[in-house]
Formats: C-alpha cells, structure tokens, sequence
C-alpha cells in the first residue's frame, strides 16, 4: 500500500466529524429522502434522469435488513408521489445477502413488489468480489419475478466479459462500470488502460446481443471512446443511458451530451448514515478519497 493510501487510512480515523461532512456534502443529496428526492427534481428541471441511493451501514442482523428494505418501499413511494423521473439502486448486502440469502430474497422481493406497483427500476449495484457471484444469481432469480430490475458488471473483473452472457436474459438492462474496490490480480485487472479496453470490450459485447446499458463513468477518454462505439454499432438512443456520481466535476460533459440528444442519468446517494458511509467507502478503497478531495476542491459552490 502506497504512503498516501496509509495516510488517509490513518487520518480517517481523527478526522473530524465536520471535515468528513464538508467532504461528503459534494456527493451525498442530504439525511432524509426529502432531500433526495429534491436535487434529483432539480436534475430533472435540467434534463437528467435520477438515481436514488439510500447509503447504508454495515447490516448484522435481520431487524436492520426490514428497516432498509421498508426504507426502500418509502423511497419507491416518495419518487411516485413526487412524479420525478427517477428509479433506484440498492445494495443487497444492506438487505441480507452476507447473512442469508433467503432473507435477502424476502426483502427484495417485498421491494419489487412496491416497484412493480409503479412500474419503476431496480437496480442492483455491484459490490466486492466475495458477493459477485451471490448478486448475480439473485438478480436472474429477481429477473423472472419481476423484468423492471437489473445488476451491475465490472470492467476490471476478469470474469466480467463472460457474465455479460449470465445477463443476457429477455428485458436484460446492464450497468458497466470499472469498479469501485481493491481486488487481487488474480481476479482483476489492475492496469488502468486495461480496465478501460475491457470496459469498452464489454460496452461491445453488450451493444451487440442488444441489451440495454447504463455506461457509468466520469473518465473523459472512455465516454469519448464510448461515442465513437455507439456511432459505429448505429446503437439506438432508447438503449443506452450515460450514468455519473452527483458530486464529480463533470457538469461540462455531461450537458454536452444532454444537448447532443444522449440521455443521462445521475446516482445520487442520500440517508442518515452518511457518515459512516464515507468512512467506510474510504477505508475499502482510499483511491476513492483522492478523487473526493479533487473534487471537493475543483467543485463550485452550488452544485447539482
Ligand atoms: P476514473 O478514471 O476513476 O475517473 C475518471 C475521472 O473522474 C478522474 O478524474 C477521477 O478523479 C474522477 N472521479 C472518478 N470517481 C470520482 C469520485 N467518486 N469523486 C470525484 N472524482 C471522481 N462501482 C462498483 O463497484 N459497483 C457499482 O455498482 C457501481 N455503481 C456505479 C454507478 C455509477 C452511476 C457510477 C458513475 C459509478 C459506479 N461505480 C460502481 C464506481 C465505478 O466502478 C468507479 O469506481 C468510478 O466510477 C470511477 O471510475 P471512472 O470510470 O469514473 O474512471
């Protein structure tokens, strides 16, 4: 582990309260689902669709997987009643899938249900390697419950390239990202440009069995070359979205491919957990908290 890396894991652990907070305001919408549900009408009133996110502790037991899942169900409601446009993610570990899988299924399902009575999407993010297997088998046996719902590949997985053909199911929707953890090499690339080829190789595969993709990335390169693979494949504007973190500094770019007629989708996490959120995500991976304070720093004041 590099000397920066060792530094920010130690510094998390005396920082105060109210730094992490400063810091974790660029990206998170606020505490409550209002607050959400506020900035992702503001994104609407601006031409991006939403992705709501209620961040999440470490779950140890069944009582704090129902309040997450009924918390969904709440989230659901809220982006109903406020007619935005906007679906959700959520991470199945938060509704069990370390403690069990049957109770993970029990929330989840509960979950659909509320999504099916808006017809609104669920997503599935994609979490560390020890749960890439488990979350791919609940999202096919999600798939067959209800259509509306869908997963997350990892460009820097090795195994990725051949689960795109796992995912490749009637209404399959996929988002591709590079991922967000610290992986061995022997699972992973580690190479950056390798990640982005293969995240292209993927984009490709998935364009040609003619799934729907989410392309999430901030990386200008990749988004550019991800331009140049949708002209080439004449791939259709109603099969694929662009998809950023609210809080990253790439306003620009993103309402450049608003104007060109790409739609765009914002992920934009809320919830009274985050703090330990933040903390979290530091620790797992610390590459993350250089680019938080890139762009805590590179940020304006009023920010999406
Ligand atoms: P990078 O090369 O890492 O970044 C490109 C540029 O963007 C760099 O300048 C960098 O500094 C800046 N940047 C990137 N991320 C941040 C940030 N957080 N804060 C400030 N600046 C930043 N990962 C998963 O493992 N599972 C998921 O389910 C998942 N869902 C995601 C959903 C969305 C909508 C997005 C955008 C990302 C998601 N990720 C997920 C994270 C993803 O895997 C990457 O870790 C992250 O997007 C950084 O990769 P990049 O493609 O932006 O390229």
């Amino acid at each position: 582990m590099g000397l920066l890396n060792s530094l920010v894991l130690g510094s998390t652990k005396i920082m105060p309260k109210f730094v992490i907070g400063r810091i974790a305001a660029v990206y998170v919408a606020g505490n409550k689902l209002r607050d959400g549900l506020d900035l992702v009408q503001k994104l609407n009133s601006k031409g991006f669709s939403g992705t709501l996110d209620l961040l999440g502790e470490e779950v140890t037991n069944r009582r704090q997987t129902n309040r997450i899942r009924d918390s969904y169900c709440e989230l659901l409601d809220g982006i109903a009643n406020a007619g935005i446009d906007c679906n959700i993610s959520l991470k199945l570990t938060a509704l069990g899938l370390k403690i069990n899988e049957d109770l993970c299924w029990d929330n989840l399902s509960v979950v659909l249900d509320k999504a099916r009575e808006y017809e609104n999407f669920v997503r599935m993010d994609m979490e560390d390697a020890s749960v890439t297997e488990l979350t791919l088998r609940m999202c096919d046996r999600a798939k067959k419950y209800y259509s509306k719902c869908g997963t997350v590949l990892q460009a820097y997985m090795h195994r990725t390239i051949n689960d795109i053909d796992i995912l490749d199911v009637p209404h399959s929707n996929i988002r591709i990202c590079k991922g967000a953890y610290k992986e061995s090499e022997n699972i992973a690339y580690q190479d950056y440009q390798k990640i982005r080829d293969n995240y292209l190789e993927c984009a490709e595969k998935i364009m040609d069995k003619g799934i729907y993709v989410g392309l999430a990335t901030h990386d200008d390169w990749l988004i550019e070359s991800l331009l140049d693979l949708i002209k080439r494949k004449k791939y259709k504007p109603n099969k694929y979205e662009f998809q950023a973190l609210s809080g990253v500094p790439i306003d620009k770019r993103l309402d450049s491919l608003i104007s060109e007629g790409h739609k765009v989708r914002y992920y934009v996490p809320y919830g009274p957990e985050w703090y330990a959120y933040s903390i979290r995500r530091m620790r797992e991976n610390p590459d993350i908290w250089k680019d938080t304070m890139k762009a805590f720093f590179f940020r304006t004041k009023h920010r999406r």
